[in-house]
């Protein structure tokens, strides 16, 4: 086919640059982005950690989040590494905070700790402990649900608070009914916003934000996006937080086990198509689970057409 042929051919406008530029069109601006990392524990992955920091940086995110462990088993690494960001980086960092099996007191002093460095906004977050902790009791002085812990942190007056949300139900939930209840409760409790549990349906997305809206959910509903490196752990994901998998993924993964590079570009192309979709039903911010890996979620981003933007030492993006 020559060149002339594919310029001329009938099908040009139903091509992918059309619908790009349908797509580009109707979201003139690129999106905002905010990365979540989780705390390195070697040192080893302390310097992968800072250099996907490095890489994504100039991104200007909103923000980037920092994990938690349930239980507290990352509460110290959590710490450093979200003061780190904040006196070693012109970034707004938050920090994610479980109250499972912690007392409202231990709350109340990691929130001492993290207001006393700087930090304005946290991911108010239940938690799960780990399949061997065994049967743990719900405490007595401790916080039952995100809700409450939301309500504790908002009530102080000096942070943000951010929650969880779930587009396909979450798994301990009685109802999808009762999960929005749940959701709105968080929300009537100070959060301003709602960061979701990853899926791969654009659709299932955009219906639950629509379900929210009519429940009276009001604040900013940021989808939640996985991109994948390992596709059986994130199987391994899916199937423990109620993410459904289509086959039509599964098929996109078939036979690149081996094949970690073409993974990474099928991967970045199947995330950016999701938030293309996404754009086009007008979300205008992406959370990314990055897994302390900049490339992937840098390809995905450029993709969307977020740029980097050089700021000097010290000044905030915009
Ligand atoms: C964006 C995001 C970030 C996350 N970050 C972390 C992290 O850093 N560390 C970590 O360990 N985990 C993290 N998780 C996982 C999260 O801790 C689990 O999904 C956990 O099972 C639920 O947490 P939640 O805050 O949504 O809990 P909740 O909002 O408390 O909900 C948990 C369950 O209880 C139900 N429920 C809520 N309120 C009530 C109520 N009043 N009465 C009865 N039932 C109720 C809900 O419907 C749901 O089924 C994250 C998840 C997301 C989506």
């Amino acid at each position: 086919m020559t060149m002339a042929q594919t310029l001329e051919s009938p099908s040009r406008s139903g091509s992918w640059l059309a619908r790009y530029a349908k797509l580009d069109q109707s979201a003139p601006r690129p999106p905002r982005v905010s990365f979540e990392f989780f705390p390195p524990s070697s040192l080893a992955m302390e310097e992968s950690l800072w250099q996907s920091i490095e890489h994504l940086a100039p991104l200007a995110p909103e923000f980037i989040s920092v994990t938690y462990g349930a239980g507290g088993s990352t509460r110290e690494r959590t710490h450093a590494t979200v003061k780190r960001i904040l006196t070693e980086t012109p970034l707004s960092a938050a920090a994610h905070l479980t109250c499972v099996d912690a007392s409202r007191d231990d709350i109340e002093r990691i929130l001492d700790d993290y207001a006393a460095v700087g930090v304005r906004h946290i991911v108010a977050l239940r938690g799960d402990l780990p399949v061997n902790a065994g049967q743990i009791e719900q405490r007595a002085d401790g916080f039952a649900h995100a809700g409450e812990l939301a309500a504790a942190i908002a009530k102080r007056g000096q942070f943000a608070v951010s929650v969880a949300c779930y587009p396909e139900v979450h798994p301990q939930a009685r109802s999808a009914k009762a999960d929005l209840d749940h959701l709105k409760r968080k929300i009537d409790a100070g959060a301003s916003r709602a960061i979701s549990q990853f899926f791969f349906d654009p659709n299932i997305f955009v219906a639950f934000v629509d379900r929210a809206r009519a429940a009276g959910i009001d604040v900013p509903i940021v989808p939640g996006i996985l991109p994948i490196t390992n596709f059986k752990r994130a199987l391994d994901f899916a199937a423990r937080c109620g993410t459904s998998v289509p086959a039509s993924v599964r098929r996109i993964f078939e036979g690149l086990d081996e094949t970690p590079e073409v993974r990474q570009l099928v991967s970045a192309t199947m995330a950016a198509e999701l938030c293309r979709e996404l754009l086009a039903n007008g979300v205008e911010d992406f959370h990314f689970y990055t897994l302390n890996r900049a490339r992937l979620t840098q390809s995905i981003c450029h993709l969307l057409g977020v740029r980097a933007r050089p700021y000097a030492a010290g000044e905030q993006p915009a």
